[in-house]
């Protein structure tokens, strides 16, 4: 897992890497570049004052040779050179010449090449008397009236710089006087400044320098000829003349270039570094075939450059780092912002299916609302359908009843017949007592009469729809008083079964009755053929509600009329005799009691109807 996530971050580190490399490379040129272009401006002022110091030096004692010309014991001297009394004079003369103007020696050269007088006259090496005629300077002054060379004494090997003029009278060359000045005290003024510097000769000869021990060395390597010309000129008074050891690196603008300085031999001490790499910027010293050349130490620069580089490569690495922070960054708010608005979609997408699933609910709300008021209005018109098919069925029951109605009626009216007119023969007989007997048996029949029709009315009479509490036995008998001829034409048993005190229901008696009635009337049917119909009808109370039964000893239910029993219109009997309303009607109106009504096959054969409605309490006798 690790080495993977290492993985991933490897071209992440190595371009890094890279760019701290390439900050860092970028940083140090130009660092160094920088660095260099100053300490180039800071040497070019150095070369000026180096080079204006030196040409001071020199030039203070240019004029000084030529001044011996003027002094005609000198060139009297120089007349007769031997066995001269004049030379002990000059001798003295030059001596003190030399003091006073601080040289290291003066002396007067014939044309031959011999000193014949020298400020150092006393000293047991004096000059006087030596052969200088091989000394480049005396050659120069006798060919073109001046000579200047740097070398180093042949007498006692001190270094100087000779400046010699050729000494004439008006017709010929008499000789020449030279001057021999130390430039130490330049050399030591120049030990404490803060780059070496150093003069170099035509040869590349370092003949002064702010390092002591630079002194006579080279700059590049001698060829023989140069090197047998010194041994004969003794310019260098043999002195080995080791290189210095310097490379030249690379080639600046304006003359510089970059050298290095090879650490040799024991560590010298100095105020500067004396190895190393260096700026070197030169410049020839007018009248001289010299090189004033300013070493400038890199060692700062390169310090600089080197610190810059590692800065910068730090801060290549923190601007990667940051950069990097702020992309994971930018990704990060990007990933938030995404996450954000996939979340504001999901919560618009639900809000949109919340508003359809709403409109839908409202739609489907209304629908059912509809649907509600449509079952509303098609219960209203199946309960005015209800209504009249109650009545219809009453008509038909009244109807059905018609034919046993008029008999009924019939009978009476025929015995009301016969008893009215033998009441009158009898009362024409003046037997009193028979015709009170038939008038009592008239007014009897007359009440039954009554009684028949008043039931038939109050059957047939449309409810009220107010329920009261009624007497269930006597519901019953009311029913059974209305089939009375039924039942005693085809000699029915009754087995009734009241409970006391009778029971109560609320409820409308007229409509308990057609219930009754209809029940009882389909039991008949039923029976219809039997040679012992038996009717069995109880009422019992259990717990809070009563359960009236009608019985019969019939075939039973067939297994399609259980399944369809109420059902509207349905019916098995013939065409005319039965509508199928009958158990229809009575189960809504024992619905509307709060009852209910079901009809079973009884265990011991014939069918049995159950009619269960809640008691209510008797209600008080007014
Ligand atoms: P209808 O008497 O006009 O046919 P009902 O609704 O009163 O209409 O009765 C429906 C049917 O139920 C009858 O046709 C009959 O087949 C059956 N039925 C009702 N009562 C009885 C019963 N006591 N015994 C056998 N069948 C019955």
């Amino acid at each position: 897992m690790s080495s993977r996530r290492s993985l991933r971050h490897l071209p992440i580190f190595i371009l890094l890497l890279v760019l701290m490399g390439l900050s860092s490379f970028a940083a140090h040129r130009i660092a160094q570049q920088l660095g260099i272009a100053d300490l180039q401006a800071t040497g070019l002022h150095r070369l000026d004052l180096y080079t204006a110091s030196l040409e001071r030096e020199i030039g203070k004692y240019a004029f000084l040779p030529g001044t011996l010309g003027l002094e005609r014991d000198v060139l009297d001297l120089l007349r007769k050179p031997v066995d001269n009394k004049l030379a002990p004079q000059v001798n003295a003369y030059l001596e003190q010449l030399n003091d006073r103007a601080g040289t290291l020696s003066i002396y007067v050269i014939d044309a031959s090449g011999h000193v014949v007088a020298s400020s150092n006259w006393r000293r047991a090496d004096s000059f006087i008397g030596e052969d200088l005629s091989f000394r480049p300077y005396f050659r120069e002054a006798i060919d073109s009236g001046n000579g200047r060379f740097f070398g180093i004494g042949t007498t006692r090997g001190e270094p100087g710089y000779y400046l010699a003029s050729t000494l004439a009278d008006e017709s010929r060359t008499l000789g020449v006087a030279v001057i021999k000045v130390s430039l130490e005290q330049l050399e030591k003024s120049w030990s404490t400044v803060e780059a070496p510097v150093m003069v170099t000769d035509e040869n590349g000869v370092v003949i002064l320098g702010s390092v002591a021990d630079w002194k006579f060395t080279t700059l590049r390597p001698l060829d023989e000829n140069t090197r047998s010309a010194f041994d004969q000129t003794q310019q260098y008074n043999r002195r080995a003349l080791k290189p210095l050891g310097l490379k030249e690196i690379q080639e600046l603008d304006h003359g510089a270039r970059l050298v290095r300085i090879a650490k040799e031999g024991p560590e010298m001490v100095t105020v500067y570094p004396v190895a190393g790499r260096f700026l070197a910027q030169s410049r020839p010293l007018p009248g001289t075939p010299w090189t004033l050349t300013v070493l400038s130490h890199l060692e700062q620069v390169d310090d600089i450059a080197q610190s810059r580089a590692a800065l910068a490569g730090v801060g290549a690495a923190f601007l990667f780092m940051l950069g990097l922070m702020l992309d994971e960054r930018r990704r990060h708010l990007k990933d938030r912002l995404a996450a954000r608005e996939a979340l504001q979609q999901a919560h618009d997408e639900l809000e949109r299916k919340v508003d359809e699933r709403t409109a839908d609910l409202s739609a489907a709300n209304h629908l059912l609302q509809d649907e509600i008021a449509e079952r509303i209005r098609a219960e209203r018109t199946l309960r005015a359908a209800q209504d009249e098919l109650v009545q219809a069925g009453k008509l038909a029951v009244i109807g059905q009843l018609s034919t046993g109605i008029a008999h009924e009626l019939n009978q009476p009216l025929a015995a009301l017949r016969t008893l009215s007119g033998n009441g009158v023969r009898f009362l024409d007989r003046g037997d009193l007592t028979t015709t009170r007997a038939n008038l009592e048996r008239i007014a009897q029949l007359v009440d039954r009469m009554g009684l028949i029709t008043g039931q038939l009315r109050a059957f047939a009479r449309k409810s009220s729809g107010q329920l009261q509490a009624v007497a269930l036995c006597s519901a019953l008998d009311n029913a059974l008083a209305l089939l009375e001829q039924r039942l005693s034409e085809r000699g029915i048993n009754i087995v009734r079964h009241c409970p006391l005190p009778e029971p109560f229901s609320l409820c409308d008696a007229n409509r308990l009755e057609q219930v009754l009635v209809n029940l009882i009337g389909n039991a008949l049917d039923a029976m219809d053929g039997q040679s012992a119909p038996c009717l069995e009808i109880s009422c019992e109370t259990i717990g809070q509600q009563a359960r009236l039964t009608v019985r019969d000893h019939g075939p039973g239910l067939a297994e399609e009329a259980l399944a369809h029993l109420f059902e509207p219109f349905f019916t098995t009997k013939e065409a005319g005799v039965g509508l199928g309303l009958g158990l229809t009607i009575s189960a809504g109106i024992v619905r509307d009691f709060g009852g209910t009504l079901s009809g079973a096959n009884h265990p011991a054969g014939g069918a049995i109807f159950t009619l269960e409605i809640p008691l209510t309490a008797e209600p008080r006798k007014p």
